[in-house]
């Protein structure tokens, strides 16, 4: 089985050793760079050379939609596609970052819970889904540049300054950062938000994976906050685009162990 991960750059992903640590020995997944001019006819190579499939990333998310025969549901409301499965020359379009993101979650419960977001990028659209799914009771979003911030329908959205958004952090019972800030190399930087205004009880979820402990995390970490990083996320979406392509489950501590590897 043939498979590949679509992006522009590409050469800093983890994703291939993630793959290879669990799929069979005649199986490759490859890095291809395909920049933004030529993603039509890239899609449309790795269809004719028959690959089973291939994840996209960066830049290619949204765009790449315009090239499928078919987009699943969730995919279509995320508004991005990050897996593609091949199904006898039909290409069909998948989002499995919002699965994911669950995984992160380990047994905290979404159900009527108060979730405030910080970010309203690319990432943020598939939390945002999975927190709707999942019957968050209500959705706050913190940014910098409201008008920047579409399509996120029923959330209420706030400038981080804002004394409403301060408000919210009071309530929240979870706290998640989908902005890159703290991200490597520039992990001195954290969100924009006063971690005392926060519900102390509140369970804190950075979606970065490099560092693994972000600032913000060990910050929370430090007031007694239950903390998660993107680690889980990374992995989980992963997991879920493998049993899209091979049908089969996969060992998810390898999985892990290959990408740990990577940072260590
Ligand atoms: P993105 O589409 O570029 O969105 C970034 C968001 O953060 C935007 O809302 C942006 O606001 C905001 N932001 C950026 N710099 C900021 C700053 N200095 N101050 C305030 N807000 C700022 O990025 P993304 O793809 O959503 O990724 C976001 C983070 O999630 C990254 O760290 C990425 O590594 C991580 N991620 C993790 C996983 C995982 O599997 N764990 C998956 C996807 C992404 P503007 O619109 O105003 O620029």
């Amino acid at each position: 089985m043939n498979l590949a991960i679509i992006g522009f750059p590409i050469e800093h992903s983890l994703s291939p050793a993630m793959q290879k640590a669990v799929l069979d020995r005649d199986s490759e997944y490859i890095r291809i760079a395909i920049p933004p001019e030529s993603l039509k006819a890239g899609v449309e190579s790795l269809r004719d050379l028959g690959f089973r499939g291939f994840n996209v990333t960066i830049p290619h998310k949204t765009r790449v939609m315009e090239f499928l025969d078919e987009i699943d549901p969730d995919a279509l409301e995320i508004g991005a596609v990050n897996t593609v499965v091949n199904e006898s020359g039909k290409l069909i379009g998948f989002n499995t970052d919002h699965l994911g993101f669950l995984q992160g979650l380990g047994d905290f419960s979404i159900e009527d819970r108060d979730v405030t977001m910080l970010g309203a990028g690319g990432a943020a659209r598939a939390v945002f889904h999975a927190l709707k799914k999942n019957r968050a009771r209500r959705i706050t979003i913190g940014v910098r540049n409201p008008d920047r911030a579409r399509n996120f329908d029923s959330a209420e959205i706030f400038r981080f300054e804002d004394p409403e958004f301060e408000s919210r952090l009071q309530a929240t019972d979870l706290l998640i950062n989908s902005t890159p800030l703290g991200m490597f190399p520039r992990v001195d930087e954290k969100p924009p938000i006063d971690l005392q205004k926060l519900n102390p009880e509140a369970f804190v979820y950075d979606l970065i994976y490099t560092p693994e402990l972000t600032r913000f995390l060990r910050e929370s970490q430090q007031r007694g906050h239950r903390i998660a990083n993107g680690v889980p996320m990374l992995v989980g979406q992963g997991a879920e685009a493998f049993r899209l392509w091979t049908g089969k489950i996969p060992n998810i501590d390898a999985m892990l162990d290959a990408l740990l590897k990577q940072f260590r």
